[in-house]
């Protein structure tokens, strides 16, 4: 990153299509490039094969939840599939303070919540070529059973409708994850040297200019 303009981090919004792989293009970018922190979400989702507390989720009760909405420990949550599914909030306050842009790989009524609070989020929606790519994987994937992979599929097709609210497109093709993680990565790059996220900067150059000119 240029360490001359914006300190600040971004708030990053990725979502898409379930199955789109946007999990896969996460950890790519994590392991990639340095700079950037996850946020691990809170779910009352029962947990999968294979996914571990605090890593992929914390998973907590419908309870549990409840309480953390009313601390106003949440920057944003969402009902997805009968399940709750929330941004704590101290984390990322805490990263975007620190200079490192923050992705949320949230669902789209968490992505306008974001926008509606933090205007500078730049929201990215991942997703395949095509549908029929989309289906597949959700199959290969073997996490779901056939009704939840109806349930997918039939909310992707609502989701659609909502990706010309999001500022950018990252197409995640079949075995082309790098590619897909080196655009995101372009992408918030680019974005740290817009106008309107150094306007220190600006004003540091123009004092100059004007000091040299006298
Ligand atoms: P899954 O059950 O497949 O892990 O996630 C279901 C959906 O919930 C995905 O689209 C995922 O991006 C979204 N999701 C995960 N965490 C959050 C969150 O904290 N807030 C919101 N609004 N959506 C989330």
């Amino acid at each position: 990153m240029n360490d001359i303009l914006n300190q600040r981090g971004i708030l990053t919004v990725v979502s898409g299509f379930s199955g789109a792989g946007k999990g896969t293009v996460m950890k790519r970018l994590m392991e990639k490039y340095s700079g950037y922190a996850l946020s691990v979400s809170v779910t009352t989702r029962a947990p999968r094969e294979n996914e571990e507390e605090g890593i992929h989720y914390f998973f907590r009760s419908r309870e549990e939840f409840q309480q953390l909405i009313r601390e106003d420990a949440l920057i944003e949550f969402a009902e997805y599939q009968g399940n709750y599914y929330g941004t704590p909030r101290r984390y990322v306050e805490d990263c975007l303070s620190e200079g490192k842009d923050v992705i949320l790989e949230i669902e789209m009524q968490g992505a306008e919540k974001v926008r509606a609070k933090y205007p500078d989020a730049v929201l990215i929606f991942v997703t395949p070529e095509n549908f029929d790519q989309l289906r597949k994987r959700l199959v290969n994937r073997g996490t779901e059973t056939a009704e939840q992979i109806a349930g997918r599929l039939k909310r992707a097709a609502e989701e659609s409708v909502y990706m010309k609210d999001y500022d950018y497109i990252a197409v995640n093709m079949d075995g082309a994850v790098e590619e897909c993680v080196d655009r995101i990565h372009d992408i918030l790059q680019c974005e740290h040297t817009r106008i309107s996220r150094n306007s220190e900067f600006i004003e540091r150059i123009r004092e100059e200019a004007g000091k040299g000119a006298e």
